[in-house]
């Protein structure tokens, strides 16, 4: 089945009611055969059927034996950080969502955890790194944020497991709908559901997927046991968000597609990002691991205009933390990311902008671009 049919059509229709829309099951206590039974579901935060649901179409999208709804993107990760343990080291790409560093870096200092910040796009000093600091886990989101680099996910799981390592992969920036990183070797993969999986800026919510069975056990526990689930509610929306992500997909990057070209040829923008930008190498890299070149685009103004002028003359795109929604929204990540906890190699300049596309129509888009632009 083509992903775009598993997505509108996750399950067969309830063969006691005929319903076609997965229900939602608010029951967190449900009436036991007898004192020791271990039958159905026992309790909401141990399993509940719409979380199931939408954990079953997860896991198809992304190729998993294993999948874990989580209250958030950042519960998910945090879960699988819980993988490490006293004496163990994790190795990243310097650039990371914040959120992500602050668990690295702060959260995790109390278990003893050392957490390595790199550049995972130098092939031969990461391998050495690697090699040195034998890490438990090598962590790396690609498409990057902010400067949409992409990272090679084949090259990055053969690195980790040549040196018994394995390899995490954040596909959040462009959703399982775009990139499916346990298809090209990653060990775990993890995606914030609140941005372009869900879609519609309503949800707080992640996954987990991984084909290795110990690690699938041992995270399904950890969340089970901590409780950071999904409520029935929520994945009934993302169930919901999900039957037009291949829809919103294709707008979405089309839109992407036609802003970053206008971007281009403005005279008051001097460099535009998008996956792939950076060389031939990144397209083939795109070519192999992504379906088209998600829904970002990053610029940088020129240097004699004033960002925070230019961002305020914006009507229709708002500035808003977050990305992959309907909405058009602008992030101006030099002033908006708090990396305080997160070391990074080169902080982003004062000139940067990062662009979630969004359903709008193009045109308007770029006429709110153009007449804030306007000196
Ligand atoms: N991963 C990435 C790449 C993100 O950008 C974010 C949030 O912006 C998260 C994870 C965290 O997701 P959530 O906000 O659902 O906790």
């Amino acid at each position: 089945m083509k992903q775009q049919t598993l997505l509108v059509r996750p399950h067969a229709p309830c063969p006691h009611t005929g319903e076609i829309v997965t229900a939602i099951h608010p029951s967190v206590i449900y009436a036991l055969d007898e004192l020791s039974s271990t039958k159905g579901n026992q309790y909401g935060r141990i399993a509940n059927d719409t979380r199931t649901a939408l954990e079953s179409v997860l896991m198809r999208l992304h190729n998993a034996s294993w999948g874990i709804a989580t209250a958030s993107g950042s519960s998910a990760i945090f879960m699988v950080s819980l993988l490490l343990g006293a004496g163990d080291t994790l190795l990243h790409h310097h650039e990371l969502y914040e959120g992500t560093g602050r668990i690295f870096h702060d959260v995790l200092t109390p278990f003893r955890v050392t957490a390595v910040c790199t550049d995972f796009t130098d092939e031969r000093s990461l391998e050495h790194q690697v090699e040195e600091l034998k890490p438990k886990l090598l962590w790396a989101e690609t498409p990057t944020n902010p400067s949409l680099r992409v990272l090679p996910i084949a090259t990055l799981a053969r690195i980790a497991h040549r040196n018994g390592a394995m390899l995490v992969v954040d596909t959040t920036m462009c959703s399982g709908g775009i990139q499916q990183p346990l298809t090209h070797g990653a060990d775990i993969v993890v995606e914030s559901l609140t941005k372009l999986l869900n879609g519609h800026s309503d949800v707080i919510g992640g996954f987990i997927g991984t084909n290795n069975d110990a690690i699938g056990k041992r995270l399904r526990f950890l969340t089970q046991t901590t409780g950071p689930v999904l409520d029935p509610q929520q994945c009934f929306l993302v169930l919901r968000g999900m039957k037009t992500l291949t829809a919103r997909i294709r707008a979405q990057q089309q839109t992407a597609t036609v802003v970053s070209k206008w971007l281009r040829h403005h005279p008051a923008i001097c460099h535009v990002m998008v996956p792939g930008s950076a060389g031939r190498e990144e397209q083939q890299i795109v070519r192999e691991q992504m379906r088209g070149k998600g829904t970002l685009v990053s610029f940088l103004l020129a240097n004699d205009r004033d960002p925070s002028a230019f961002a305020k003359k914006l009507k229709l795109i708002s500035i808003s933390h977050s990305f992959g929604g309907v909405e058009t929204v602008i992030q101006h990540p030099a002033r908006m990311m708090n990396r305080e906890k997160t070391p990074t190699l080169s902080p982003p300049s004062e000139q940067l902008f990062r662009l979630s596309l969004g359903l709008e129509h193009p045109d308007d888009i770029i006429a709110d671009l153009k007449q804030a632009l306007e000196q």
